[in-house]
């Protein structure tokens, strides 16, 4: 039987041939988390003049949600290694 690795369409992740890719789930949790945290600042200091409604700075917010969760993930693998280390 042969190996034929896929590409997600989407990202570009390289996924084995029967895997299907996350991304598109991992962009839904960033946006709608991205969307709480705009709530929250609007809430909070108000939408500076219509500033903090425009498309770019959700955006931004969404970047940022995007950002944390792969820090998040970069963190989970460095903890996972250094319990290896550890062990070693
Ligand atoms: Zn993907």
């Amino acid at each position: 039987m042969s190996y034929i690795p896929k590409t997600c369409r989407l990202c570009g992740a390289n996924l084995d041939p029967t895997e299907s890719c996350d991304c598109l789930e991992k962009a839904d949790t960033a946006t709608a988390r991205a969307r709480a945290k705009l709530q929250h600042i609007l809430d909070r200091e108000g939408d500076a003049n219509g500033e903090r409604r425009c498309p770019e700075y959700l955006e931004a917010l969404i970047r940022e949600e995007v950002l944390a969760a792969q820090a998040e993930n970069y963190m989970s693998v460095e903890r996972f290694r250094s319990l290896n280390r550890a062990v070693a």
